[in-house]
């Protein structure tokens, strides 16, 4: 069994690393961020809630996400483990979860902020499959239209300057300091986010001690929810 949590700034790439790992070792890729888009898109009313944080960059209150989290593993669908993506975000949220969970290892991708900003704002997203783009590195092949499903390229509601902003000075000030909390109990992998995703893959499972040559080149993408 193989539990993961998978840490990094905005823009860090962590979404995308976490998912060529969960499909290479059929792990499930357990994103937080994408589960509160889901209520979201499909107006629950957990989904009107979060709404606003979210769009304005802010963390969704601790005790909305612990539910959301507790819930999603509870479900317990996975037979070789999981990517945990976007949780624990602060002091609070990480007690709860070192008190309640057992996990082998923390993946932490490694920004500069200036990195991680030029990043999210060339980020786009497929407005039906959820693939995701990056105007710099991962171009669609016709302008604003979807390789996979040929629906509409979008930016995401939370890539706009102000959210982007506030979103890193929480990763700063909140998540942060507790990977060195992370650090003292020896759980933390730290990798360079960056080169390229695939070199940014197998320098993590070299660290994991994960079998590196499992990276292919330009590894399939697969969109939100696919894996
Ligand atoms: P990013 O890492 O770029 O912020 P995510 O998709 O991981 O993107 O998360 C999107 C949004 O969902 C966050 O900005 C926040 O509002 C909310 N969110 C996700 N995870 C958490 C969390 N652990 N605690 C509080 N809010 C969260
Ligand atoms: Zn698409």
């Amino acid at each position: 069994m193989r539990k993961y949590i998978i840490m990094g700034p905005q823009g860090s790439g962590k979404g995308t690393q976490a998912k060529m790992l969960a499909k290479d070792f059929d792990l499930v890729h357990i994103s937080v961020g994408d589960i509160f888009r889901w209520h979201v898109q499909n107006r629950t009313k957990l989904g009107t809630k979060v709404q606003r944080y979210m769009k304005e960059g802010r963390l969704v209150p601790d005790e909305m996400v612990a539910d959301v989290v507790k819930t999603r593993l509870d479900i317990h669908d996975w037979r070789h483990g999981f990517v945990l993506d976007g949780f624990p975000r602060n002091g609070a949220q990480a007690e709860f979860f070192l008190e309640n969970y057992d996990i082998d290892a923390v993946i932490a991708i490694e920004l500069p902020e200036d990195a991680a900003i030029a990043r999210m704002q060339s980020r786009r997203l497929c407005s039906s499959c959820g693939l995701d783009y990056n105007l710099i590195q991962l171009r669609p092949q016709v302008a604003e239209v979807c390789d996979n499903c040929g629906g509409r390229l979008v930016t995401r509601p939370d890539d706009t300057p102000e959210a982007i902003r506030a979103r890193l000075r929480d990763y700063r000030e909140k998540t942060q300091p507790i990977l060195d909390l992370l650090r003292e109990k020896e759980l933390i992998v730290t990798v360079d986010g960056t080169p390229g995703p695939d070199i940014v893959q197998a320098e993590m499972r070299r660290r994991l001690g994960l079998a590196a040559e499992m990276v292919e080149e330009s590894a399939e993408r697969q969109p939100v929810g696919a894996a």
